[in-house]
């Protein structure tokens, strides 16, 4: 039960590219838990510094000066292929390593102790989903396992499973992954209940830092959301628009002193950070300035950047936001007119273009801003997580979600053609059968190769994996069938099954993710090391507490020593004592900069026997 007394069983996390906000429903409300910054967002961005790592405003913070070590951005990378063409794009933009590891998965490289160590996207991730965990834990008061993660509602299988492993690594019980704009929906419903009388149909505009998303769906008075129709861009968001605005600032570097800065990763990672702050003073006066001293070369680089410039850079990705708009609509077969809401989520709806273009497209209609853009994903996660751990409220047990699938399921079918299965924007859970037959005389086995996607042809979409039917009945081609099914659940996590249609004996195969998912014995090696990495910071924090209080201790010791009145009752020779006790202790503590904890405290043990005379 999660309800009262023990409603913090379950979180909501919303994991987002560029931040993240972990959410819970207590005392009959949903609480946005602050981080130990006390901010209710946290950077997703993981960092190595020597031998500390640091995890989201620490890591934020420092990423101008250590660029190649702060990892950010790997939602974008999280279940894809290293030869996806989306990835090579960003690896030209990142200023960490990607490289190719075994089956086309990428890997991303750091130094850390001083070697160079690999990690895959759900580890990095897993990084971030561990800080929030904590950070709930540390609100709390208590360990939480259970969590509901949201993912874009435009994710397709291999990226949902990847972050569900992410969840694992991080050592949570991932309850349920929802989509991000129907978590959104959740907020708006609950935070508008005596708005929605009988049922009203809702548009959920999602622009964050690296995806869009779209949602057209009914809420009906009692809490019942129903999705329609969903669309997106996976890889369209803020992120986009800071490099538009980086690229321009290096044309122009290029344009002013014929140097590339581009190559020059520190400069680089300065622009960034420089360009995503411009961006966001933009949304509200019309024109900024970017001031960067000795930038590249020595030389200082100062750009002015005017709203107007802003828009003509990222129009295209305005445009196409209305054109994903567009298209959803048209699938959920609602007519623009009839959409009574229009509900803005995800920091990029700040952007005043967006929200221009999107009242014009509604023939200027009211857009609904009551939600927090940055909180609102967390907050329904928080009611769904409630609602999933069986917790009594009336408003979270009477919540009915029905959702659909993002994209179209099927088979590769001979000439390449994509047999769908289940068709995108199927309401789930949902499954679906179809037979197929032979195509060669006395074919005994049979192997589909599973896609997702939204093309004509199979190898436009994204594989899924491979499914093998053995044991068909020598027959001529055409004779011999196979029934393959296809189920997907509540999480949106899909699995296919076979048989040949003749056999007594049923034959139950699974679809095996091996080159997408991580095995189980993968994922065990990965949250041991997660644990691993946990006991490293905490040990850090240890040794550096440590240090910080013997630090401390000899600059009591030399204040006191160098006071008269405490001088002058001290008998010499005891002076020299102390002062020779100071001297060494200071000399080891330079020379020691790796000394375990526990010999930091034997030498403060030491210091403060010395100095007993002082007190
Ligand atoms: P989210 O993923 O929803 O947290 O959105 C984060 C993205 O929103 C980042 O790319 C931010 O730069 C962007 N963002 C936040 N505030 C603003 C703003 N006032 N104007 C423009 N973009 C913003």
């Amino acid at each position: 039960m999660a309800g009262e007394g023990n409603e913090a069983l379950a979180i909501g996390i919303d994991l987002g590219t560029t931040y993240s906000c972990v959410a819970v429903w207590k005392h009959g409300r949903v609480e946005i838990i602050p981080n130990d910054q006390g901010n209710r967002t946290t950077p997703s961005s993981v960092a190595f510094v020597g031998s500390e790592r640091l995890i989201g405003d620490g890591a934020k913070n420092q990423a101008a000066i250590n660029p190649a070590n702060t990892i950010f951005d790997v939602k974008r990378l999280i279940g894809r292929r290293f030869s996806d063409s989306i990835v090579q794009e960003d690896m030209k933009l990142w200023p960490f390593k990607v490289i190719e590891g075994p089956a086309d998965t990428p890997k991303i490289v750091v130094n850390y102790k001083g070697q160079e160590k690999e990690f895959l996207a759900e580890e990095i991730s897993a990084m971030v989903l561990g800080k929030m965990k904590e950070t709930a834990e540390a609100y709390l008061g208590k360990e939480v396992k259970n969590a509901v993660i949201t993912v874009p509602a435009y994710f397709n299988d291999g990226q949902r499973q990847a972050t569900k492993d992410a969840g694992t690594i991080a050592g949570l019980n991932v309850i349920r992954m929802i989509n991000e704009p129907t978590a959104a929906a959740i907020a708006y419903g609950l935070d508008n209940k005596s708005d929605i009388v009988g049922k009203i149909n809702a548009l959920v505009f999602d622009l964050g830092g690296g995806t869009f998303d779209v949602s057209v769906m009914t809420i009906e008075e009692g809490g019942i959301f129903e999705v329609k129709a969903v669309g997106g861009d996976t890889h369209l968001g803020g992120e986009d628009f800071d490099n538009r605005m980086v690229d321009h600032c290096v044309t122009e570097f290029k344009r002013r002193w014929n140097k590339d800065v581009s190559g020059n990763q520190r400069a680089m990672g300065r622009l960034r950070f420089a360009c995503e702050k411009a961006k966001r003073v933009l949304s509200c006066t019309s024109q900024t300035s970017i001031e960067l001293d000795c930038l590249h070369d020595g030389i200082d680089f100062s750009i002015k950047f005017t709203r107007a410039k802003f828009e003509e850079l990222n129009m295209g990705s305005f445009n196409k936001c209305i054109e994903i708009l567009e298209t959803c609509l048209n699938d959920a077969k609602m007519k623009k007119s009839c959409v009574d809401q229009v509900i803005l989520v995800g920091g990029s709806t700040r952007i005043p273009k967006v929200q221009q273009m999107l009242k014009e497209y509604f023939n200027g209609k009211k857009l609904c801003k009551s939600v927090n853009p940055d909180e609102a994903v967390a907050y329904g996660a928080a009611v769904m997580a409630a609602k999933v751990s069986g917790c009594s409220d009336k408003s979270v047990e009477d919540l009915v979600l029905f959702d659909v699938t993002p994209l179209s399921l099927g088979v590769d079918v001979r000439g390449e053609v994509f047999s769908v299965v289940i068709p995108r924007n199927t309401p789930i859970p949902t499954s679906n059968a179809k037979t197929y037959h032979t195509i060669l005389d006395n074919q005994i086995t049979m192997t589909l190769k599973v896609y997702q996607g939204a093309r004509s042809r199979s190898t436009d979409n994204h594989l899924l994996g491979k499914i093998r039917i053995s044991g068909l009945p020598p027959a001529p081609k055409g004779v011999s069938k196979v029934l393959v099914s296809f189920e997907i659940d509540a999480d949106g996590i899909l699995t296919v099954t076979g048989k040949p249609i003749s056999a007594t004996k049923i034959e139950r195969l699974v679809i095996s993710y091996k080159n997408e998912r991580l095995s189980k014995k993968e994922i065990e090696k990965m949250i041991n090391d997660a644990e691993k990495f946990k006991f490293e910071d905490q040990e850090f924090k240890k040794k550096a507490d440590a240090r910080n209080a013997l630090e401390d201790c000899l600059y009591n010791a030399r204040n006191k020593i160098n006071d008269d009145n405490i001088k002058k009752r001290l008998r010499p020779k005891i002076l020299k004592d102390i002062e020779k006790s100071i001297a060494v202790t200071s000399k080891w503590l330079e020379d020691n900069q790796a000394a375990p904890f526990a010999e930091i405290d034997c030498m403060k043990a030491h210091l403060e026997f010395a100095c007993r005379p002082l007190l």
